[in-house]
């Protein structure tokens, strides 16, 4: 099967090259024309794990092409994705679809027939209407399919999410869309992946009620963290003795500095939007993006409260950046809240982040930030340390040098990566999330 991949970022390059590795020939188009300069130079423009050799190994295979040429990708292929950018609109927190309404109306003028446009950016329910509606206004005989696949895929392991996804979801509406749609991906029926076929709205809404649902969990285990911050439980004990609940499960069940990142703050919103438009009252999701903002806003006064109510004159240390490990991702991590209020109450602060650190520095928040080579050099100095994203090297920091190196000895770990006994043994004063200190 051909396929035009519309938008090559962190879900269009790796769909791309992961329908390459099932068979397929992809040609991934992109407006930015340094994006797809680097990648025919064959530079992978983002970090993702495992990436560079799978596109290197298809486009070696002569399936795999990149372009900023729409009507070339588009021409002959059985299918065109969508998978540009949906960020929050400025001022409301609708999902802005400007991006997509673009991308559909390029690929309408240009498209051959019959062509099936599937849409896997996260889009509003309804979205899929919209965009029927506009290859219609562009080229009004034009025989056409359009069709809905949210991608589901985390950042950091996103190949194998996509080679070995827990569900594909498929919404159409003609058995010619969902025809072509069996054969995309057939390797995965033949493994037995559950693929659930919806109809269109249903499909771009289930995205949606997803990631809300995932965004309630862990904005619910943080709550809980901090009942049991002032009550003497322990949250990692409790999220295991509920999370054993096969009803509940136990992903997703990390407390911590609270959710960021590409997909939940903006998709939560977009999904209230929606609700409101729709004249139906979401509790529930209201409560978690307030809860959630709430936490991330309060986190560096909780910081500074653990530094004795002032950090003005001192360097504090602040390890991982991205909004989670394994990724450059900087989109709404808790570090921009967190370095930017340290900053403002006259801390230096020390960053070091094994991938992310060129991201964060075009961020305005960052500005003032002493910039690092690594863990040890930032935590040199420095009167707190504060691990704020679990990149594996951050969880076997020798503890004695540590020590050493502070100009005095407290860790504060958003992400509950070591133990209160360990950090006892090691001389540290430590603070972490919903856990009792050591008595
Ligand atoms: P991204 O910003 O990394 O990539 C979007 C790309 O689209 C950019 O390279 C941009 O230059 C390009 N683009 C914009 N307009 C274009 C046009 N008219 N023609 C060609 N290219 C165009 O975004 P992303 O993180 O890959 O997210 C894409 C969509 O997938 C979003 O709707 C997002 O919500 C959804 N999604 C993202 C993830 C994730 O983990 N990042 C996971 C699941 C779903």
């Amino acid at each position: 099967m051909k396929i035009a991949m519309v938008g090559t970022g962190y879900v269009g390059l790796v769909s791309g090259a992961c329908f390459a590795d099932f068979g397929h020939h992809v040609t991934c188009v992109d407006t930015d024309e340094v994006k797809i300069e680097r990648l025919s130079r064959g530079q992978i423009p983002i970090y993702e794990p495992g990436l560079d050799v799978l596109v290197a190994g298809n486009v070696a295979v002569g399936r795999l092409a990149f372009t900023t040429d729409l009507a070339a990708a588009v021409r002959g292929a059985d299918a065109v994705f969508i998978a540009v950018g949906t960020p929050s609109r400025r001022g409301d927190g609708h999902a802005d679809l400007s991006y997509v309404t673009a991308a559909a109306e390029a690929i309408a003028a240009c498209a051959e027939e019959p062509l099936l446009l599937v849409t896997k950016s996260t889009v509003p329910v309804g979205t899929g209407d919209e965009i029927e509606a506009i290859v219609h206004r562009v080229r009004p005989d034009l025989d056409f399919d359009v069709a809905s696949n949210p991608e589901f895929l985390r950042e950091g392991s996103a190949i194998d999410d996509f080679k070995r996804p827990d569900r594909v979801v498929i919404g159409a509406e003609s058995e010619r869309a969902r025809e072509v749609m069996r054969l995309l991906y057939r390797p995965l029926f033949l493994n037995e992946t559950p693929i659930v076929f919806t109809s269109r709205r249903t499909a771009e809404l289930t995205k949606y009620a997803a990631n809300a649902f995932l965004a309630t969990k862990v904005a619910f285990i943080n709550e809980i963290a901090d009942i049991c911050e002032r009550t003497g439980a322990n949250v990692q004990d409790v999220a295991r003795g509920i999370g054993l609940d096969r009803r509940i499960g136990g992903k997703f069940l990390h407390a911590g500095p609270g959710f960021g990142g590409s997909c939940f703050p903006k998709d939560t919103l977009a999904l209230v939007r929606t609700a409101d438009e729709a004249g139906v009252p979401t509790r529930i999701v209201t409560a978690v993006i307030e809860s959630n903002t709430a936490r991330k806003k309060g986190l560096a006064d909780r910081i500074i409260e653990a530094c004795g109510g002032s950090v003005a004159g001192c360097r504090l240390a602040v390890l991982g950046l991205s909004f989670k490990p394994n990724t450059d991702d900087m989109r709404d991590a808790p570090s921009i809240d967190i370095v930017e209020t340290l900053t403002r109450a006259g801390a230096q602060v020390a960053v070091y982040d094994p991938v992310a650190m060129p991201e964060a520095r075009k961020l305005p928040e960052f500005r003032r930030a002493v910039w690092t080579g690594g863990s040890y050099q930032a935590i040199e100095g420095a009167s707190a340390l504060v691990i704020v994203t679990e990149w594996d090297e951050f969880r076997a920091l020798d503890l004695d040098e540590v020590r050493r190196l502070m100009a005095r000895p407290l860790v504060i770990d958003l992400r509950n990566i070591y133990t209160p006994e360990e950090m006892l043994r090691s001389g540290l004063g430590y603070v972490s999330i919903g856990r009792p200190p050591v008595p």
